[in-house]
This record gives C-alpha cells, structure tokens and sequence, in this order.
C-alpha cells in the first residue's frame, strides 16, 4: 500500500488527535466522534486507529463510489416502476368495489402480486451493492467445508419444519413462503444499506435504512396475519371485522412504507453521488 493511502481523510482528525467527525467503529459500527485516535472503542474495545485507517468509501476511488451510486439508481428506478404499478393497481380496486370489504380483500390480492416481484428488485440491488471480488474469494468463502456444515445444521431442520408443516397445513406454509419470499430479499438489501451509509459514513440514513427494514419485517407479520384472518373468518363470520380492519392497516402501512423506503433510496442515492465528488 502506498503511504498516501495510509493518510486519514482530512478533517477526519483535529491537532489533538481527537475524531473530528462522524466516524462508525469498523467492529460495532459506534459512532467515533470526539474520541481520541489511540483509544479504543468505547462500546467493544477495538483500536479506534484501526476504524481510522480502515476501508472507508470516503477514502475509495470516485470510480467505486460512483458504481455504487449507479447500483442505488438501478433500484430507485425499479422501485418507481414497480411501487407506481401496484400503488395504481391497489387504488383502482379500492374504488371501483362496491362493498368496502371486498375492495380491501381485492387490493391486498394486489398488493401481494406486486409484493411478489419485488424481491427481485431487491435481489439486483444486493448483488450490485457487493464489493467486487474475484471469483476465488467466493469460492473460498461459500464453498468451504466448514461453512457448508454450518449452513447444513441451520438448514436441514428448517426444511424438516416446512415440510412437517405442509403436511398438517399446507395453505399456512403456502401463505408463509409468499410472506418469507416478499420480506427476507428487501430486508437483506436495507441491511446492505444500513451497512453502506456506515461506511460512507452517514449515520442518519444508516438509522433511517434500519427503521425502513424493522417496517418490513413489521410489514411481513401483518401481511401472515391477513390470510390467517382470512382463513378464520371463512370458518367463522366473527373474524370479519377483525380482517377489514387489519387489511385495512396493512395496505396504509404498505403505503407509508413504500413513501419512506422510496425516500431512504433516494437520498442514499444523493449521499453516494455527493461522495463520489
Ligand atoms: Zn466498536
């Protein structure tokens, strides 16, 4: 490494060796500010020289960072696309049902059409928000025995629950796999981005990516509570109230979530381009 890499960024460090700006812990990502340079972490113990030093975008080339932005604007865009279609699509149900009820029911079935492409946007993001790698890391670090059995132990009674639930209740497992399939992709991405505006860094859109992805893990269970609301109020007419009304507080929360996830992606994109300048 040449010795101008090596330079903190300036600013970054006052005359008296103190962290003059917002600066994440490379180990637990604790806000550094006004530490001084040869302490350690005050939440984990890591040498705070070490976050200093370390591979922060603020340090990487226009290049890397303009990329990333680029990656963030590929998002954005089919968010847009995807988010104005079922945004469309939901209101036109809403008002072109004549019982209230039913109109909701309609426009969540959308809702979760839509929300079923979605993961695929998320997907794109995650893969083009990675650092590139030569294919031998990945080869070393997913292929290797060791990881490999780990992932075996986690997975194999996974999938014996799964299938010892679709055998007692398939409908529920069907219902529980569309909700897992629509949240795990968009909550994988938003912890990308919480990890990115860390390193960036810029604490404030990292906040604002982990509320947006506590909204979609909150999304998820409302939306698994719908169909189990629908499948009650089919055996008993009881349940009907209760399913309007959650139905209805799913599809204003999907409404407010796709307004601040669409807003998080947007000033992300902004942070990157600032960046990259
Ligand atoms: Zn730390």
């Amino acid at each position: 490494m040449k010795d101008d890499e090596k330079r903190a960024p300036q600013g970054l460090i006052d005359s008296q060796d103190r962290i003059a700006q917002d600066l994440a812990c490379v180990k637990c990502r604790q806000n550094l500010l006004s530490r001084q340079l040869n302490d350690d972490c005050p939440a984990c113990g890591h040498p705070i020289l070490d976050s200093v030093f370390g591979d922060y975008l603020i340090r990487q080339t226009t290049a890397s960072v303009m990329r990333l932005a680029d990656a963030v604007r590929v998002v954005v865009y089919g968010a847009a696309v995807l988010g104005g279609l079922i945004g469309l699509a939901v209101i036109s149900a809403i008002t072109q049902g004549q019982d209230f009820a039913r109109a909701l029911d309609a426009a969540f079935n959308l809702l979760l059409a839509g929300g079923l492409i979605f993961p695929l946007v998320a997907i794109v993001g995650v893969i083009l928000l990675r650092p590139p790698r030569p294919a031998a890391y990945y080869k070393a670090h997913y292929l290797n025995p060791r990881r490999l059995r780990r992932w075996a132990l986690v997975l194999v009674p996974l999938v014996a629950l799964a299938a010892t639930g679709t055998y007692y209740n398939s409908t529920v497992m069907a219902d529980l796999g569309k909700v897992l399939w629509v949240v795990i992709p968009s909550a994988v991405f938003l912890r990308c981005v919480e990890r990115l505006m860390c390193d960036l860094p810029n604490f404030k859109l990292a906040r604002l990516a982990f509320g947006v992805f506590v909204g979609v893990l909150l999304f998820g269970v409302a939306c698994f509570a719908v169909m189990l609301l629908r499948m009650a109020s089919r055996a008993d007419p009881d349940y009907q109230g209760a399913l309007v009304a959650v139905t209805l507080i799913t599809l204003v929360g999907a409404l407010a979530l796709g307004i601040v996830g669409f807003n998080l992606l947007l000033r992300v994109g902004w942070a990157l381009t600032e960046a990259a300048r």
